[in-house]
């Protein structure tokens, strides 16, 4: 079997999962030897799409641009990859399906008011996803890890557990016992507690864990002093496209 033809694109974005692609440098050049990489257009002025056996995607859908993108390298490769938060849950730019046009109107530019969009959305309410890798920006290391896996002809897995596992493994003082709005309890980990390692809480960009209570989380910040609005914009901010069931049920 030939090396793996693959591909890296960026719909909607800020380009910041595909830098963590390339911010691999120390091991990033032994691993691409595994694959042939065909496209990269962010980095590559050639770029070949005749087909792929893998292509990571990152952004949202917010175009018809970005429909026609997503689609196109869809139907051309096996296995499709949503790279980060835009792309699995639609991130921080799809809350603006969640709030009111003159909270982020300012922030506009001039130009960008004119350019034709569509309703925000993950890639996989447009197209088939094969598998994830959450994050804003994800792990770099499990960028490359995934990417070993899939050489190897494995099947990779994911961490579910919430990101309190990994923050106790690293000795933190719990933030949300000293009154912070982590949301730690509700989210997947993976990403080896890095906010809460730094000082910051969870704001939950890898997305919800299967198995979360949302009911006692949400009963926890109130005792700690916070309003329904604001926890229920907090747990919007990343999940507000992909929230489960129950916690919808919850934010009612
Ligand atoms: S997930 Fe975060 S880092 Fe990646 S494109 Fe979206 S905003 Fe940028
Ligand atoms: S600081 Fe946050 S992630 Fe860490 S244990 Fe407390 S709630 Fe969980
Ligand atoms: S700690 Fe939370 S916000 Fe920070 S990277 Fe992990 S999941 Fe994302």
């Amino acid at each position: 079997m030939g090396r793996l033809r693959i591909g890296f694109y960026g719909l909607t974005g800020c380009a910041g999962c595909q830098l963590s692609v390339i911010f691999n440098e120390d091991e990033l050049l032994d691993i691409i030897k595994l694959f042939d990489i065909r496209a990269f257009p962010f980095i590559k002025a050639s770029n070949d799409e005749e087909r792929f056996d893998l292509v990571f995607m990152e952004g949202l859908v917010a175009s018809p641009h970005d429909i026609e993108t997503l689609t196109r390298i869809r139907a051309k490769t096996k296995t499709l990859v949503a790279l980060g938060a835009c792309a699995h849950s639609g991130c921080i730019p799809a809350y603006r399906s969640f709030t009111l046009k003159e909270n982020y109107e300012h922030l506009l530019y001039s130009k960008a008011k004119d350019i034709a969009d569509v309703e925000p959305e993950p890639i996989s309410k447009h197209v088939k996803v094969d598998y994830v890798l959450p994050g804003c920006p994800p792990d770099k290391k499990e960028i490359l890890h995934f990417m070993k896996e899939i050489a190897l002809g494995k099947t990779p897995k994911f961490n579910h557990n919430p990101v309190c596992v990994e923050c106790r493994l690293n000795g933190n003082d719990c933030l949300l016992i000293h009154g912070k709005p982590c949301m730690g309890p509700i989210t997947s980990g993976g990403c080896h507690a890095v906010c809460v390692t730094g000082g910051f809480e969870c704001w939950g960009c890898r997305g919800p864990t299967g198995d979360a209570n949302y009911k006692a989380y949400i009963a926890l910040l109130k005792k700690k002093g916070y309003k329904k609005e604001f926890i229920k914009t907090r747990m919007m901010m990343f999940a507000g496209k992909i929230q489960p069931e129950e916690m919808k049920a919850c934010l009612q």
